[in-house]
């Protein structure tokens, strides 16, 4: 760092702008509390930038759910189906298949996005020979959802880069149910939607009785938790529920919506957000998630090869391009042992820029680490918040998504800022979820099926 402050003072002032301390932490904590306690309150939910959405998920599993069941994944780059059949609590075998979701899927009609989905659906249940077998499915779909019970779900807005026409605003589950419908061709029962959140924190509750909360740092970001269902007025039974909790789909990703994040953000920031598919939208989501780091790190990288401050006399029209800067290269750049620039080095000649100069790639690398440490800091006030809001003493948290999952600092780093900012005082423990999507849809499925 002091190298890149010498040697480079102009991407190191840039940088600075990106730091957080912890003084601004508090800050976040505190503006995102009372997002919180809007979205959850009748009077203020509609003026609310985190939603709180009630998942009418109130039972954890067991631990002894058992049985088979389909799951449907959508919500990222890939779409998959999945037979999980749950044997034991330590035997959970997931037979899956995945599909990549074109561009044209992603931005054309709803109604042939979710014929695709029935026709993956009906080709795995034939592959498997299931397509009679009436199994229960639970629809992981990861986009902000108002429920109205666990089988109904209106999709509020699109997010990391969907925008199919024709399904805001509806019931993504009636959207399935009818696209079933219309094959003819297949027997199934969808009984859940859920967030990919509430599955990883199913998943890891499968496995940790004191999970509380599930997380996602992904493509896309949010996280839900564990509330008092006396808490959740948008539950219209909140007052007189036999049931003591409540999983809430905080749908955090929108925090900052209404400004209260300009503090801490940069004009990069303002940059990505202004050629994003939906701007002045998801704002918290675009500082953290991996739709967006690469390009904040392209930005940064375009502006310092103009200026002539890095990779001098090299010119790259791959990386003027949006989104050639893809973010599992800050995870590979940051993957390089240090004082070694391998990885830096290949990722840069695969962009047009072939370099040995290794104060260069260092400087690359603390560009990389900038913007994966303010990631980092910004979800870890995100997960402290939730557990001063719980007042819990002793949790896990359940996490996936593949900044999480493959960067190879950044369960370090969350950790280094939630232990910060909670100076001892709560006993926590992050706790990678494995296929939260899968096994917390056939979880929801199980102990819906229970009922
Ligand atoms: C969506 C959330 C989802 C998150 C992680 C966000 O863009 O709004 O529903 O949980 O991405 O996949
Ligand atoms: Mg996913």
């Amino acid at each position: 760092m002091d190298e890149v402050r010498t040697l480079y003072p102009e991407a190191y002032k840039i940088c600075q702008q990106f730091e957080i301390d912890q003084h601004k932490m508090e800050e976040i904590i505190l503006r995102m509390t009372r997002e919180i306690s809007m979205g959850l309150a009748k009077d203020t939910h509609s003026r609310a930038t985190i939603k709180c959405f009630v998942t009418y998920v109130q039972d954890l599993p067991s631990g002894r759910e058992r049985g088979r069941y389909l799951a449907l994944d959508l919500g990222g780059t890939n779409f998959r189906v999945l037979l999980v059949t749950l044997e034991s609590e330590s035997n959970v075998n997931i037979d899956g298949k995945t599909y990549g979701i074109s561009k044209e899927l992603m931005e054309g009609s709803g109604v042939k996005l979710f014929d695709f989905i029935a026709q993956c659906l009906s080709d795995f249940c034939k592959d498997h020979k299931l397509e009679n077998a009436n199994l229960p499915l639970g629809f992981t779909f990861s986009f902000p959802c108002k429920q109205l019970g666990i089988d109904n779900g209106t999709l509020v807005a699109w997010t990391k880069g969907f925008k199919a026409d024709g399904v805001v605003n509806k019931n993504v589950v009636e959207l399935l149910r009818e696209a079933i419908t219309r094959r003819g061709d297949l027997k199934v029962q969808v009984v859940a939607i859920l967030n990919d959140t509430t599955g990883t924190l199913m998943s890891c509750a499968f496995i940790r009785q004191n999970c509380k909360i599930g997380m996602i740092v992904g493509t896309g970001s949010n996280a839900c938790y564990v509330e008092k269902t006396s808490n959740v007025e948008m539950f219209p039974g909140y007052q007189n529920s036999s049931k003591p909790h409540m999983i809430i789909n905080c749908e955090w990703g929108a925090f900052g919506d209404n400004g209260v994040l300009d503090f801490v953000r940069t004009r990069y920031d303002v940059e990505v957000d202004s050629h994003s598919m939906n701007p002045k939208k998801q704002i918290y989501e675009k500082c953290i998630s991996g739709m967006y780091m690469g390009e904040l790190v392209r930005h940064i990288l375009v502006e310092l090869m103009d200026r002539d401050v890095i990779f001098k006399g090299v010119k790259s029209q791959t990386l003027q391009q949006r989104g050639r800067f893809e973010t599992r290269f800050i995870t590979e750049i940051e993957s390089d042992e240090p004082g070694k620039f391998r990885n830096a080095a290949m990722v840069m000649d695969n962009l047009g820029i072939r370099t040995t100069n290794e104060k260069d790639l260092l400087c690359l690398r603390y560009i990389c680490e900038t913007i994966s440490t303010r990631s980092a800091k910004l979800a870890a006030c995100g997960l402290v918040c939730l557990i001063r809001k719980m007042n819990v003493k002793d949790l896990a948290v359940g996490i996936d998504g593949s900044v999480y999952r493959f960067h190879p600092h950044y369960h370090r780093l969350l950790m280094q800022n939630m232990n910060l900012l909670l100076n001892g005082t709560v006993r926590y423990e992050l706790v990678l979820s494995e296929d939260g999507s899968g096994r917390g849809a056939a979880l929801i499925a199980a102990v819906c099926a229970k009922d």
